[in-house]
């Protein structure tokens, strides 16, 4: 499913009507349950390292799940057993996704490691042929085109110690899923009907289908995730649906935001939001710096790095439902159409501190933009990036070079005075502007 601009997921409930008496809920159950028993032997088989080289593309799992016997076993229709594997697939690949992050992040992190190490690293993470064959052990293989940069990157470093860190890196990091619920199930379209002021579910017994009456007509066509309240004789119907999104009200100005620490954003009109963000920052910083070093040295899964990473998501949670409120504050007091904000460097300049650095970091990683990013599409806000180079120099009124200090921006032809984010946020607007009649479009 692709997302489009001005368009977001939404989901959708559908309701029985009336309740669902106690022998259907227990068939409704027993499908929910066999899933659970199928996600966890998927999770149990392809979840670890060996399960690596199958579970792209999935094929493999898919014929050695058919041959398995499981589903005979279980007597679970087909539709339900495929969309369990692929389900369980999706939740292992998401593993693999987030275990590869946290060890790149490792490997940036790692003092121990030279340049050339950390090239090495992240060049066989790169091809997932070599990535595999370390991990899994066996012949070397590279995709075409490989070799050749392979060899390069291999001289003056000891491989084998680096494939050994790597192998234990992911080890310690790649968690196998386990699912204890068993409260609901997907079907997709072949498995469900909706007639007769309701919806008709595939079941275990052959070519009978359960009907439930539902509060609404609506019917739809994508896979809907089916909850079950046993104790409510209830059901919940989960629909997944594309939306596009309008303006609210009122939502037809241009807004030029400066971005910085200190405070998230400045408006060209000199309003101010988020200017506490820094100290959530630092607080999280600090937290990591303080108690890191401590917990690194204990093995995983002790109740020191529990209470450490307790501490630490209560940190991350403060500082995301600030940045979250304070986004919403401004869009509901600014209330654009069009929002311009500087592109950002691709890479942050030396010469900061390490606190504000490792700050800086998390900042830029963009979570501030992604949320503003999302806030804007769920509100049909156009969000536009204007060229920032030199943007904080230039005079935001006649457009000659000034100088700052202490926070102040002053132009040396003009002589306009304004705080120095202010200024920025001017140009911000002007850029987003002109770029918009063709004048600058050649410099995004
Ligand atoms: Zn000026």
């Amino acid at each position: 499913m692709k997302e489009h601009k001005n368009t977001i997921y939404k989901t959708i409930y559908q309701y029985n009507q009336v309740p669902v008496p106690a022998s259907d809920m227990k068939r409704l159950l027993e499908i929910a349950r066999d899933c659970k028993v199928v996600k966890n032997y998927v999770y149990d088989r392809y979840g670890g390292i060996g399960g690596l080289l199958k579970i792209y593309p999935g094929y493999t799992v898919q014929n050695e799940m058919t041959k398995s016997g499981l589903r005979e076993k279980l007597g679970l229709p087909s539709i339900y057993f495929y969309l369990s594997i692929f389900d369980a697939l999706g939740d292992i690949k998401s593993q693999w996704t987030y275990a590869k992050k946290r060890v790149e992040k490792n490997i940036r992190n790692n003092p121990n490691l030279s340049a050339e190490e950390r090239h090495y690293l992240r060049f066989v993470m790169k091809q997932s042929q070599c990535f595999e064959s370390i991990l899994v052990g066996g012949e070397l293989k590279l995709a075409d085109g490989w070799s050749e940069g392979y060899a390069a990157i291999c001289a003056g470093v000891d491989t084998h110690r680096l494939d050994q860190y790597l192998r234990r890196q992911v080890r310690r990091h790649l968690d196998k899923p386990h699912t204890d619920a068993a409260e609901g199930f997907i079907v997709s379209p072949k498995g469900y009907r909706y007639a007769d002021h309701g919806i008709y579910l595939t079941m275990k017994e052959s070519r009978k289908r359960l009907f439930i009456p539902l509060t609404d007509n609506n019917q739809y066509k994508t896979q809907i995730y089916v909850r079950l309240c046993p104790d409510k004789e209830r059901i919940t119907l989960n629909i997944p649906i594309e939306v596009r999104q309008r303006h609210p009200k009122g939502y037809s100005g241009k807004s030029g935001l400066a971005m910085g620490l200190n405070c998230m954003f400045v408006t060209d009109q000199g309003r101010v939001y988020g200017e506490k963000y820094l100290e959530y920052q630092s607080a999280i910083t600090d937290y990591v710096r303080e108690r890191l070093p401590r917990h690194q040295r204990n093995s995983r899964n002790n109740p020191g790095k529990k209470k450490y990473n307790a501490g630490k998501t209560r940190l991350e949670k403060m500082m995301h439902d600030y940045v979250n409120a304070e986004i919403n504050r401004m869009l509901e007091t600014e209330k654009p159409g069009v929002i311009y904000i500087p592109k950002f460097p691709a890479k942050s300049k030396a010469g900061f501190n390490r606190r504000v650095n490792a700050t800086i970091n998390m900042w830029q990683k963009g979570f501030i933009k992604s949320r503003l990013s999302q806030k804007c599409r769920e509100r049909s806000i156009e969000l536009v990036e204007v060229f920032g180079k030199g943007i904080s120099t230039q005079c935001s009124r006649c457009g000659a070079d000034g100088v700052k200090e202490d926070g102040v921006f002053r132009c040396s032809a003009c002589k306009m005075e304004l705080p120095e984010r202010q200024n920025t946020a001017g140009n911000v607007l002007r850029r987003g502007q002109e770029s918009k009649k063709g004048i600058e479009a050649g410099s995004l």
